[in-house]
């Protein structure tokens, strides 16, 4: 009787959760349907940084020796997110801007790695993109410091 009683706890206990994650699946749509795949080309790398908030070994990327005109825009969904007048060498390895193109973006208080750093995502995908920190060079005080994996540049001419 009692070994019955077990197995009819355990029972309610599995049907329980079952019924609760079908509750979480349009949580889960929800979530997943701000952050697509919209840029079928690209790479793992580039995947892991703009959908699970990687960060790229800096000093690698392309884009830091980028001078000429011409605009940044989103590896995923082609949005214009920065101006290169506001791009700058922060000496940190990864491609620096001091100001975002209004609306590019939208931030996230993150606490990853013990510390308390403001990350953003670009507005039109949901696709992680750096951090903004607070000692920028220029009137702004804004540091971007964004990866050059979720870049693509285009030039003006
Ligand atoms: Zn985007």
């Amino acid at each position: 009787m009692k070994k019955l009683n077990k197995t009819r706890r355990l029972f309610f206990k599995l049907f329980g959760i079952t019924i609760f994650s079908y509750l979480l699946i349009p949580y889960k749509f929800l979530y997943s349907a701000t952050k697509k795949i919209i840029n079928k080309n690209l790479t793992e790398e580039q995947k892991k940084i703009l959908f699970n908030e990687g960060t790229e070994r800096p000093f690698t990327s392309s884009l830091l020796n980028e001078k000429r005109e011409g605009y940044y825009h989103c590896a995923n969904c082609d949005a214009k997110l920065f101006s290169s007048k506001t791009k700058f060498d922060s000496g940190t390895g990864w491609p620096s801007f001091t100001e975002a193109l209004p609306g590019a973006f939208k931030t996230k208080i993150d606490y990853s790695f013990g510390m308390k750093r403001t990350e953003y995502h670009c507005s039109k995908c949901g696709a992680h993109h750096g951090h903004v920190f607070e000692d920028g060079p220029s009137e702004t005080g804004k540091r971007f410091c964004n990866n050059g994996l979720c870049l693509i540049f285009k030039p003006s001419n």
